[in-house]
C-alpha cells in the first residue's frame, strides 16, 4: 500500500470525509483491521479564503507547493489536493513534487463517462464554476460538455458554501435553493451534476436529485485508494 498525501483543511469539514472515506475503503478492500496508510499536512483555512477573495493565486501557488512538498519529504507517495478549487494551480504544485497527482477533475470524468453521460452541470464555488482550470479539461481532456448556473445561482452556491458549509454550517433553506438551482440546470439537459465542491455533498445528496450525482470528495479519496493500492 502506497502512502497517500492529501493537502487539507479546505475546509478541515471536507478534509474529515476524505479521511473518513480513505479508511473505511482500505478495509472494504482489504478486511480485518487494515486501514490507510496517510499524510494530511492541513493548512489554515482563513489565509486560504482570503487570498482566494483577493486574487492572490500566486501566494496560493506558494502555499501548496509548500505543503506538497512537505508531504513529499514525509514519505507521501500519491498527492492528493482535497479541495476543487485548488486545482486551479495544480499544474504548478504537480511540476513542484516527484510524487503522482491525482487529479479530481480526471477522477469525476471517469465516472461520468462510465455512466455514458456526455453533458454534466457544474456546481462548486464561482472560481470553480467560471474559470477554465476545470470546465476546461472536463471538456478538452474527457469530451464531456459542461453548463454552470446563472449569475444569481453561481452567488447563491458561493455564498453557501464560503458563509455555511466550510464553517459546518447546514441549513434546510440552503439545501432547498440548491436543489432549485439544480432543477433548472436539469431543464436546460444536465444529465448528471457534479458536486464540484467538496463540502456541497454535506448539503445535497442524490436522494434530491433526479439525474446522477456526482460526489467530487467520495469520487476522489475512493480513487486515491485505488492507486495506493495499486
Ligand atoms: N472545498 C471547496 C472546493 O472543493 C472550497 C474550499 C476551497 O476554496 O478550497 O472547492
Amino acid at each position: 500500500m502506497k502512502v497517500i498525501g492529501l493537502i487539507g483543511g479546505m475546509s478541515w469539514e471536507s478534509s474529515a470525509v476524505y479521511y473518513d472515506i480513505i479508511n473505511k475503503t482500505v478495509k472494504e478492500k482489504l478486511g480485518g483491521h487494515h486501514s490507510c496508510k496517510c499524510l494530511m499536512y492541513s493548512v489554515d483555512f482563513a489565509v486560504i479564503e482570503k487570498l482566494q477573495h483577493e486574487g492572490n493565486w500566486k501566494q496560493l501557488t506558494q502555499i501548496m507547493i509548500d505543503a506538497a512538498q512537505r508531504l513529499e519529504r514525509g514519505g507521501a507517495e500519491l498527492l492528493v489536493i482535497a479541495t476543487n478549487t485548488m486545482h486551479k494551480i495544480a499544474p504548478e504544485v504537480e511540476k513542484s513534487v516527484r510524487i503522482p497527482l491525482i487529479h479530481i477533475v480526471d477522477a469525476v470524468a471517469e465516472k461520468i463517462r462510465a455512466q455514458g453521460l456526455s453533458k454534466a452541470a457544474l456546481l462548486g464555488t464561482r472560481y470553480t464554476m467560471e474559470q477554465e482550470f476545470y470546465k476546461g479539461r472536463l471538456t478538452e481532456k474527457h469530451g464531456i460538455e459542461v453548463i454552470i448556473p446563472d449569475l444569481p445561482g453561481i452567488e447563491m452556491v458561493h455564498r453557501i458554501i464560503y458563509r455555511e458549509l466550510v464553517m459546518g454550517v447546514i441549513r434546510e433553506e440552503s439545501r432547498q435553493e440548491c436543489i432549485r438551482i439544480i432543477q433548472k440546470l436539469i431543464d436546460r439537459g444536465a444529465e448528471g451534476i457534479i458536486l464540484g465542491c467538496t463540502e456541497i455533498p454535506l448539503l445535497v445528496k442524490q436522494a434530491d436529485c433526479a439525474v446522477p450525482v456526482f460526489d467530487t470528495t467520495t469520487i476522489h479519496a475512493e480513487r486515491a485508494v485505488e492507486i495506493a493500492l495499486g
